[in-house]
């Protein structure tokens, strides 16, 4: 059954201008699904309303059959992982860049986990290793290696859904398929929802929904919507 579920949501940030009208669609277990669609759409207020920055007007947001207007923000956190377009990293190591946000255990075990898990894949390409300083003073990471930090990040949290907001788009295209692989290769298993403006992004996504101005204008598959073009 779904994990995600938008039920006829109906939202505006102001209340004389309606964003989106009426909105439904699901994410289903396991599954990677992603939204395209021009900027403007309505994509990224989608994920405001999954963390609850903000409620819909009408109509629900399930997830694991739960509305979420019954959840508080810190729960959602745990459930959804997200990775923005521009991920913030402190001036410290790596290791501590990675091990943020996970207080339930020390920073040396669980930088020790990360040493473990499928989270090398991510930094094992990096030019130094979990205790070189990043930032003004130390090293200066290029755009794909702070996203590979990010996205590190976000997995050691072990969140059942991942939310990728842009968040290989500013990349260029060497890099940005270069991460999607690595992506791929580690969440298998994951419930994934993938917010872009490029159809090359999300090529290997279950499901597409194309969104426009704030409706779904058309879904299928990857290859089924190119055939349409
Ligand atoms: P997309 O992610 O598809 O580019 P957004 O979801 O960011 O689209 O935005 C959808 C619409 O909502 C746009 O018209 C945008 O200007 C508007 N919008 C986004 N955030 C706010 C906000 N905080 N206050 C008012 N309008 C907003
Ligand atoms: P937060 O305070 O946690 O950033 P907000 O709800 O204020 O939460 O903003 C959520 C996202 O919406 C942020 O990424 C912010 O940059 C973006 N945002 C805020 N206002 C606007 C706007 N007017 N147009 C487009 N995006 C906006």
């Amino acid at each position: 059954r779904p994990t995600v579920v938008f039920d006829d949501v109906v939202f505006g940030y102001d209340r004389d201008r309606e964003i989106l009208h009426g909105l439904s669609f699901e994410v289903p277990a396991g599954g990677h699904v992603a939204i395209v669609g021009p900027s403007g759409a309505g994509k990224s207020t989608i994920g405001r309303l999954l963390f609850r920055f903000y409620d819909p007007w009408s109509g629900r947001i399930l997830i694991d059959g739960q509305d979420i207007a019954k959840v508080t923000q810190e729960s959602l956190r745990k459930q959804i992982g997200i990775v923005p377009q521009d991920s913030v990293l402190f001036n410290e190591t790596i290791g501590y860049n990675i091990a943020y946000g996970r207080d339930d255990a020390g920073q040396d075990d669980v930088i020790a986990a990360a040493r473990d898990a499928a989270i090398l894949r991510f930094i094992e390409k990096l030019p130094k290793g979990f205790d070189t300083e990043v930032g003004e003073r130390g090293l200066k990471l290029s755009g794909g290696e702070k996203q590979r930090v990010a996205i590190a990040r976000t997995l050691l949290k072990n969140p059942p859904i991942l939310l990728l907001d842009e968040a290989t788009s500013a990349l260029d295209t060497r890099t940005e398929q270069d991460i999607l692989t690595t992506l791929r290769r580690v969440s298998r298993h994951r419930t994934s929802l993938s917010i872009a403006h490029r159809l090359s992004t999300i090529a290997d996504s279950d499901l597409i929904y194309v969104m426009h101005e704030g409706r779904l204008a058309e879904q299928g598959s990857h290859t089924e919507l190119l055939r349409k073009d």
